[in-house]
């Protein structure tokens, strides 16, 4: 099992100045940030992200969300580290979120909900591999 995930603070989180803030609550979580950047997403870059979406009705809106401004993404590191991300952001939509949550906490609705995380381990290493070179994570220099 990879002790590895994906995550990335979406727009809104960078926007509302949020970003110490759920940094601050990944590390209480017990996950260790491996590597991380800031970037903008080009709408190419994010429309390959997504592609698994492409069909939905919400995926140009999400588009257009997800190129708004900048985004922060990281790999975290833990034992469990895909689901245990999945726990501690909560539900995709904020209102069915669990108390105490990511997204329970900072997130809007259920588009602007501050944090991507990986939903499988098969997912989690195809979206580190499109962030990040080798190079650019710790430990693996
Ligand atoms: P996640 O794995 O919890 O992020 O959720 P999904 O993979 O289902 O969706 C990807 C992202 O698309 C979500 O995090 C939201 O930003 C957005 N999204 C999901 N469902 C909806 C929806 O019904 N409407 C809109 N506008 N955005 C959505």
């Amino acid at each position: 099992m990879t002790k590895q995930t994906l995550a990335i603070l979406k727009p809104d989180c960078v926007q509302k100045q949020l970003i110490g803030k759920v940094i601050d609550h990944l590390l209480n979580a017990g996950f260790r940030i491996v590597a991380m950047k800031m970037t903008h997403l080009s709408r190419e870059s994010a429309g390959e992200f997504y592609a698994v979406h492409k069909e939905r009705p919400f995926y140009p809106d999400l588009l257009d969300f997800i190129t708004e401004s900048e985004v922060v993404p990281m790999i975290l590191e833990k034992e469990n580290a895909v689901a245990d991300l999945r726990e501690t952001i909560g539900a995709t939509d904020p209102a069915e979120a669990e108390e105490g949550t990511v997204r329970k906490l900072y997130a809007e609705n259920k588009q602007n909900n501050i944090i991507h995380a990986s939903d499988s381990e098969e997912n989690a290493k195809i979206e580190i591999a499109f962030f990040f070179s080798q190079k650019e994570i710790i430990d693996n220099q």
